[in-house]
């Protein structure tokens, strides 16, 4: 029988996609782990490792390879056999390399982190690392917390990480180049580094962003994977940033300020990525991509080089005031829309500084179905501060004035270095009694009207993970313990092992859900 006949989507595991690249192991070549901990659909559709895998691998003096979480199934079966999880492009573990660097783009993902470590031999906590051991590096937006993970990860990267990465493997390549190298000194060569963040070595850091975006490096010869992954096709970052300033947006802050890229820099980007990868479909990425300035010019170009090839274009997240303001937007592909109206009132949105009318979503939401758009998916969020049951009886009115609507409605949970990271979260059984209320009310409406919720408690972990300190850390240990992986999956998460995991660690999550007051130091506060 084959070996891998048991094993759910065994393609995840599988070398040699088209544009993989490998590269002779030999002396002197910095050895970089670019490590996602969830699975290959999510992390291959990622686009930070994709910018990161190229930018290295361009690299002579660099190898980069990557690692993903595996599925239970596959865990498991290492685990049985005594095997080590190992790189794609090589088949070699953790351990081997001289960076493990983790992409840390949710919280619930923490885990996944700890058993990559400890399924390829690499000691846990950062204490244990030895001077052969590699040094483990995160980034990402999680980051921009790292006090829950201090006690596993050695270096924190904040900010852009493509305009740090080769700073940090050169101090890195420099002294294991010296011969013998010694931790603590690489380590605190490493604090020195604008942007880096190494517990222990530095108390205030600023994030690092990239400055010239137009001319930044972007990959444009992406890895073709063989099984279907979340986003399979191009992804083309046309703006980085956000224009807008929603109160609970951690993204605007974190990717601030705004930066443009030209349309003619785009178009090479597309042309040159349809020709390496075959994709027939490409999409815009941006937080806000309505909002890219040359819309309609960068549309018409598009339509004019890639409808005679059948390439479809794709814009994907949009604002409700940037819908059909320019016709651009007629060209692109039609299969759904989203709007984030994310409060049911224009009362609790003005308070969010979200500034969308009823009106004018209703209005962009017919235009839309009317036009060829097959549906509108609207987002909100319950719990907000100041939210009260007239805003979610605001939501179901607001819902009935459109034809053909799926909603998703999330829990807020107060970011740190958003607007309102010092709010406390609504408490589990109001955000039970408020989903409650929702789904009773639309259930009258449900041939037209789609609702799809987020897990209350789900939610809940994920804030405590997001604001918690260093006392988090033991919490994650016996979770993992546990048994807990891939916790992002909704048929995985298990909110009472989670409990478990508090209990017996004695460490109250109350205490992290809380309002904090002005005066009150907040764990993530030494970040600018
Ligand atoms: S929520 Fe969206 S539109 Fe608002 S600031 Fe954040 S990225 Fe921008």
């Amino acid at each position: 029988m084959n070996e891998m006949n048991d094993i759910l989507r065994p393609g995840r595991y599988v070398n040699n996609e088209w544009n993989a690249v490998h590269k002779e192991w030999k002396d002197g070549v910095s050895k970089i782990a670019l490590s996602f901990p969830d699975v290959y659909e999510i992390g291959m559709s990622h686009l930070g490792m994709k910018i990161l895998y190229g930018i290295l691998n361009r690299e002579e003096g660099i190898i980069c390879e990557r690692f993903f979480a595996p599925w239970p199934d596959m865990e498991k079966k290492l685990r049985d056999r005594k095997e080590k999880l190992s790189s794609l492009e090589s088949s070699r573990t953790l351990k081997e390399f001289d960076i493990i660097g983790f992409s840390l783009q949710y919280e619930m993902n923490y885990l996944d982190m700890l058993n990559m470590l400890d399924l390829s031999g690499v000691p846990l906590h950062c204490r244990e690392r030895g001077d052969d051991d590699p040094i483990v590096i995160a980034g990402g937006p999680c980051a921009f917390n790292p006090e829950p993970l201090v006690e596993f990860i050695d270096v924190f990267v904040l900010g852009e990480a493509e305009e740090i990465i080769l700073e940090i493997i050169r101090i890195v390549q420099g002294a294991s180049g010296k011969g013998h190298r010694v931790r603590g000194d690489v380590l605190k060569e490493l604090a020195k580094i604008e942007g880096v963040y190494v517990p222990g070595h530095n108390i205030a850091v600023k994030k690092r962003i990239v400055q010239d975006f137009d001319n930044s490096y972007f990959p444009t010869d992406v890895i073709v994977p063989y099984i279907q992954i979340v986003h399979d096709r191009i992804g083309i970052e046309i703006m980085r940033g956000c224009p807008h300033a929603c109160k609970f947006c951690q993204a605007c802050k974190i990717f601030h300020p705004l930066r443009i890229r030209s349309v003619s820099r785009i178009i090479e980007i597309a042309e040159e990525s349809v020709k390496n990868t075959g994709y027939e479909e490409i999409s815009l990425l941006s937080l806000s991509s309505g909002d890219y300035p040359h819309i309609e010019e960068l549309a018409r170009k598009l339509e004019e080089k890639f409808k005679p090839l059948g390439v479809k274009i794709s814009l994907p997240s949009l604002r409700v005031g940037t819908f059909e303001e320019r016709n651009g937007m007629n060209t692109l592909r039609r299969a759904g829309l989203t709007f984030a109206p994310e409060a049911g009132s224009e009362r609790l949105r003005h308070t969010l500084n979200k500034q969308i009318t009823d009106a004018e979503i209703v209005e962009k939401s017919r235009i839309a179905l009317s036009s060829g758009w097959r549906k509108v998916k609207l987002y909100f969020m319950v719990g907000l501060p100041g939210e009260t049951f007239e805003d979610l009886d605001a939501i179901i009115e607001l819902s009935g004035k459109i034809k053909n609507v799926n909603l998703s409605v999330n829990p807020f949970i107060p970011k740190p270095h958003s607007d309102f990271e010092r709010e406390e979260m609504e408490s589990l059984e109001i955000l039970k009694e408020k989903q409650k209320h929702l789904s009773s009310a639309l259930y009258a409406m449900r041939s037209k009207v789609k609702i799809d919720f987020h897990s209350p408690e789900t939610s809940r972990i994920e804030a405590i993970l997001a604001r918690g300190d260093r006392r988090i850390g033991k919490v994650l240990l016996k979770a993992w313990e546990k048994g807990l992986r891939l916790q992002a999956w909704t048929e995985k998460f298990n909110y009472h092992l989670w409990n478990q995991a508090f209990q017996e660690t004695g460490i109250d999550p109350e205490v992290y859900l809380r309002k904090k007051e002005k005066e009150e130091a907040l764990p993530w506060d030494f970040i600018k």
